[in-house]
């Protein structure tokens, strides 16, 4: 039978209580030695990896085996947060509620303390999240300009991603990428992560001279790891 590529299956997290409804990915991997299992935070999921030739009843052997972990994790998920009128999405670090106005016109803006979205309720999700990422790049790329002058380098482009474990990346040709979501971050926060990203590009590793390149540049470094370790998974579920 061929793996289904999700599902969503009952799984009691104690012997004693009723099952409930877990969903799952499954996942093929060719270097996997184990199986193994992840929480997958922008799924709302947990993720089992399979070497070849294990079949999912071995997964779903390890699944219940560890239902109970895996139960808690997922219950202690940030709820997800659509980007619907009458919510909020943080913008720098701050809240800002989300208003519908269907009389006005262009797309999604800021305005005393809200993000406005115009035009019919069922695009108001869609143009928050444009604004937010036009936003992203607005920020980005002010962030970036003083560190590019400061450590004497130029970044080819730089690009916007959705990316799920990673906040930047550097790639050979110069060209920076960054998930959207820092925007939703405190300012130094992304500031530290297009600053790591930068320094990339004197240094492309992470050795002691790259690192005092970060360091002269955002001193807060280390608070801003932490941040985005503590509140990172949930930027992972707005949207
Ligand atoms: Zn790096």
């Amino acid at each position: 039978m061929p793996l289904p590529e999700s599902e969503t299956i009952a799984l009691r997290r104690d012997p004693l209580l009723p099952p409930e409804p877990c969903p799952v990915r499954w996942r093929r991997s060719a270097r996997a030695q184990n199986v193994w299992l992840h929480i997958c935070p922008a799924e709302g999921a947990v993720v089992v990896t399979l070497p070849q030739r294990v079949g999912r009843n071995q997964g779903l052997a390890l699944l219940t085996e560890h239902a109970g972990w895996v139960m808690q994790r997922l219950a202690a998920l940030a709820p997800e947060r659509p980007l619907t009128p009458g919510s909020s999405v943080p913008l720098g670090g701050v809240e800002h509620p989300i208003r519908h106005d269907p009389g006005r016109r262009g797309g999604a803006f800021l305005e005393g303390g809200a993000i406005v979205a115009t035009g019919q309720a069922e695009f108001v999700p869609r143009r928050v999240r444009d604004f937010l990422r036009a936003e992203a790049l607005r920020r980005i790329w002010a962030s970036a300009r003083p560190h590019a002058e400061a450590l004497g380098v130029a970044p080819r482009a730089i690009r916007l991603k959705d990316t799920k474990s990673r906040w930047g990346s550097c790639a050979p040709d110069r060209t920076l990428a960054f998930s959207w979501r820092l925007v939703m971050a405190p300012g130094w926060v992304l500031d530290y992560v297009v600053a790591h990203e930068l320094a990339h590009l004197r240094e492309m590793n992470h050795s002691p001279r790259f690192w005092a390149l970060v360091e002269a540049r955002t001193p807060h470094r280390k608070a801003a790891t932490q941040w985005l370790r503590r509140h990172g998974p949930s930027l992972l579920r707005v949207g």
